[in-house]
């Protein structure tokens, strides 16, 4: 499908099913035949544009006119409406946007997003112009403002509370289930959702025993069956089913469970119990997810420890191994065999700091996380310290075909813990002897106003933009045809470490053109800097 017929289908899509679904809201006695408390075109609006884009917004726009146009209101009524309308849908996809709102509703924070931004914040554009165009159109019914107002208002977070969750996690790809018992079960939690609504939310049966246990609270447990079972595809929709049936039953002359005098009152009394319901469930689906997530992060990294691990102890053991078998040759021993030990010594030597540096790097991020990594401050030569670093990596470097430059124009003398910077100074170059296409590396320094700026420019591979913004979380390792061992802990703790001394750590990075990766460090550490233990989430540049 060409992009041209894919967005005018887009359009086509957005327009219909915004304007079917307000004339379904506005049969629910809107009052001055407009403003109702069952919206849905909100939801799909705001879905709409978070999921395919804010220039989707014409389609908004044409539908709310076409269908407040044919209300009865005046033409320029309608247009204030559109605007409204409009304006409601792309400022809640844009703050949405904004703060990398994910669709999927995995994480607890996208749930409180949705509510706050969308469904209670933005919605209060759409009921102000709403009741603005009423009061100049002077429309009949329309004189109580506030609940003109109120109802305009709660309409549209229901959408945005019912529909737009609904269309977000159903958009995606769908493996269907084959095994016939989930089915069986999504069948069986349906018909007992129908049943439940229908007893619960219906007037009266004339059998007495379901009249005595009428009541919400009968609900709950077959929602939260769909939470633990269906997740957020199954929880959204068996919200959905609720709704309507609750809805259906509000607006019914022959009463619902809600007893109150006019249908807006009921209507409103179901709006508040679905509210309240549907942001629990949303909120309880996304901690398990979360739950869920992290133990397949947890799984996942014993996995790449474990292999981490185990090879240096492979090696390790050939090596000793080795070492033995010569060692126990009956002597004499010659030159030569002496020279074996002598190097199966030394390989055993080299496996075994790599694996010390592993084990650190563990206890690192363990020690982060508790907020325990200690700084000790003490006046630091850069040029010194550099030296040293590049010496103990020059031979890795020929190993890989790369040569480290270094430039460093002006002594640098900073207030700074040295094996911490080293620390940094050590991983940022291993990385890009790692990942640096056998290429030069160059690091840089230079000091200005009181901050040392250090680069260490590769020409290597690269890194997306999507995955700069991942590789400083601690175990995030960007998985390529290149990948070379690690445990993706490096930059994490590096960036904490330069974030303790009141510092930053940032990449600029463009695939298959090389990275460079810049160390800010204030050369006399600020005092409102000087954190031991840096556990707040990193800021990425
Ligand atoms: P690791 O131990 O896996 O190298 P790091 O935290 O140091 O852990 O790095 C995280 C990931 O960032 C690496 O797995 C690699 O994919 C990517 N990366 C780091 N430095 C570079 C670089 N110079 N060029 C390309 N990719 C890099």
């Amino acid at each position: 499908m060409t992009a041209r017929i894919r967005r005018s289908l887009d359009y086509a899509v957005v327009f219909v099913g915004y304007v079917a679904t307000a004339r379904f809201g506005l049969s629910f006695d809107a009052l001055a035949g407009i403003a109702t408390t069952v919206w849905p075109p909100t939801g799909i609006a705001l879905a709409a544009l978070v999921l395919r884009g804010t220039r989707l917004w014409p389609a908004v726009s044409l539908a709310a006119f076409v269908v407040n146009v044919t209300t009865g209101i005046p033409i320029w009524g309608a247009a204030i409406i559109a605007v409204g309308n409009t304006l409601e849908a792309v400022v809640g996809a844009s703050l949405l946007r904004r703060f990398s709102f994910d669709p999927r509703l995995g994480r607890l924070r996208d749930v409180l997003l949705l509510v706050g931004w969308a469904a209670l914040g933005s919605t209060l554009i759409s009921a102000t112009f709403g009741v603005a165009a009423a009061a100049l159109a002077q429309l009949p019914r329309a004189d109580s403002y506030p609940v003109f107002w109120a109802v305009w208002w709660v309409g549209d977070a229901m959408g945005d509370l019912l529909i737009a969750p609904l269309i977000c996690v159903w958009a995606w790809p769908i493996r269907w289930s084959r095994r016939p018992l989930r089915w069986l079960e999504c069948g069986l939690l349906g018909v007992a959702l129908v049943l439940v609504s229908a007893m619960v939310f219906h007037r009266p049966t004339s059998v007495r025993a379901i009249e005595l246990v009428r009541g919400t609270y009968a609900l709950t447990p077959l929602l939260i069956w769909a939470s633990l079972r269906f997740e957020q595809r199954g929880t959204t929709a068996a919200l959905l089913l609720v709704s309507v049936i609750a809805a259906v039953a509000a607006s019914a002359a022959t009463g619902s469970y809600f007893a109150a005098r006019t249908p807006h009152e009921r209507l409103l009394m179901t709006d508040g119990y679905l509210a309240v319901t549907s942001i629990s469930m949303l909120v309880l689906v996304a901690a398990l997810a979360e739950r869920r997530a992290a133990i397949g992060v947890r799984d996942e990294f014993i996995s790449i420890a474990s292999h981490e691990l185990k090879t240096p102890l492979t090696a390790l053991k050939l090596r000793l191994a080795a070492a033995i078998r010569t060692q126990q040759r009956p002597p004499p021993r010659d030159a030569e065999a002496e020279a074996k030990l002598g190097r199966a010594l030394t390989a055993a030597g080299t496996t075994t700091d790599r694996l010390v540096s592993l084990v650190d790097d563990l206890l690192d991020a363990s020690r982060l996380t508790a907020g325990r990594l200690a700084l000790r401050l003490e006046a630091v030569a850069l040029r010194d310290l550099v030296r040293d670093v590049v010496g103990r990596l020059r031979e890795q470097a020929a190993e890989a075909g790369s040569r480290i430059e270094v430039a460093i124009p002006e002594p640098i003398v900073g207030r700074w813990d040295r094996s911490r910077v080293e620390q940094i100074v050590t991983n940022l170059l291993s990385n890009a002897i790692k990942y640096g296409a056998g290429r030069p590396i160059l690091l840089s320094a230079l000091s200005s106003n009181g901050r040392l700026s250090l680069d260490v420019k590769d020409a290597g591979i690269g890194i997306t933009r999507a995955d700069q913004a991942r590789i400083f979380q601690a175990f995030e390792r960007v998985t390529t045809a290149h990948r070379v061992g690690g445990l993706g802990l490096g930059l994490y703790i590096g960036r904490q470490i330069a974030v303790a001394h009141g510092g930053t750590l940032s990449v600029d990075s463009k695939p298959e053109q090389g990275s460079t990766f810049t160390l800010e460090l204030p050369l006399e550490m600020p005092l409102s800097g000087a954190r031991s233990g840096a556990t707040s989430p990193p800021r990425v540049s």
